[in-house]
């Protein structure tokens, strides 16, 4: 019996589960295993195991970055909970497990009269995907409040402590790579007004309500931003608004979100993804970088 099989059979481990749920697209087929952990020493265990080496893996925050192949991943996916979803306050720094949610960690720190991380409240994404991602919005980036980042490497188990620098942070980039599991991170905040920062709060989802598709199924922006221009922008100035594949569109609200209906396939999302991006190098010469991430496709 292998490692991974005994993990299996001890309930450790689980086999073939839907990741679509664990997406904000909701689409996608199975993970070929996933191992749900709770705390540190459980994942050292799971390290110790030796399972990680001979597998593919995906870290799995809140999948909203995030679009899995209709085949499934077939390697582990790990996802983090419990423990690690947990915030620390130390003065003005805090210390947020990588599961934490980002709306929820903005809205706690103003409630503690902290601020400076109230851009996290549009972002429907974990502190671990974030510093990832370097995820940003309103002016502000992951980057600009994060002290540093306590990452383990999934193969060898061993663990360091990085800032942004050390990290290669730009715009939605670092130089994590997928054996790397970000465990927390530490963020400077400054002291202020609660009420202040609740009407920040208030400004950054009402300004969200207003210019991006809620309530649907989107991975958020789908390209970066080339360097003149919001991708948004110019897709709809290539008037590719409401451009469909299967039962997926580009949003009539905001160009760079494509949203999907209850019939959407992932290769529906990959295909509208390639047809936009040849549409916009053959119309404006522009190549645009996909900003959501694929997983389990063939290349
Ligand atoms: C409606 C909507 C609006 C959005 N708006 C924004 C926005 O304004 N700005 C922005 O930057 N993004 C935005 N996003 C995208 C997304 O929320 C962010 O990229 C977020 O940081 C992803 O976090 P996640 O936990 O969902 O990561 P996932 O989608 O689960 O994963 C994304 C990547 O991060 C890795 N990852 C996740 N957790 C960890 C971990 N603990 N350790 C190591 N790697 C990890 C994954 O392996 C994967 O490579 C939006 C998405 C949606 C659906």
């Amino acid at each position: 019996m292998t490692p991974l099989n005994r993990l299996v059979e001890q309930g450790k481990v689980l086999e073939n589960v839907p990741l679509g749920p664990l997406t904000s697209y909701k689409s996608g087929g199975p993970a070929r295993y996933l191992a749900e952990i709770e705390d540190m020493e459980s994942l050292r265990a799971l390290i110790a195991t030796g399972v990680m080496a001979s597998h593919p893996l995906l870290v799995l925050g809140r999948g909203s970055n995030l679009v899995v192949a209709d085949a499934g991943f077939a390697g582990l996916v790990i996802r983090l909970r419990g423990g690690f979803a947990e915030t620390r306050f130390e003065g003005t720094a805090v210390t947020a497990g990588s599961a934490a949610p980002l709306p929820r960690l903005a809205r706690t720190c103003v409630d503690q009269g902290l601020r400076g991380l109230e851009f996290f409240v549009g972002i429907p994404g974990s502190v671990g995907g974030a510093v990832r991602q370097n995820a940003g919005c309103f002016g502000s980036e992951t980057k600009d409040r994060l002290v540093e980042a306590r990452i383990i490497d999934l193969r060898t188990g061993t663990t360091r402590a990085d800032g942004p620098d050390a990290l290669e942070m730009s715009y939605r980039h670092s130089n994590i790579g997928s054996d790397d599991l970000v465990i927390d991170a530490t963020f400077e905040t400054e002291r202020g007004d609660a009420g202040e920062g609740r009407r920040k709060i208030r400004e950054i989802t009402r300004w969200r309500r207003d210019n991006q598709p809620g309530g649907t199924l989107n991975a958020g922006s789908v390209f970066k931003n080339p360097p003149e221009i919001s991708a948004g922008e110019l897709i709809d100035s290539l008037g590719l608004k409401g451009h469909r594949v299967g039962d997926v569109a580009v949003s009539d609200k905001h160009a760079n979100f494509f949203v999907a209906g209850p019939e959407a396939t992932s290769e529906d999302v990959r295909r509208l993804v390639e047809e936009i991006k040849d549409r916009v190098l053959e119309l404006s010469g522009t190549i645009l970088e996909p900003e959501i991430q694929f997983v389990g496709f063939r290349k």
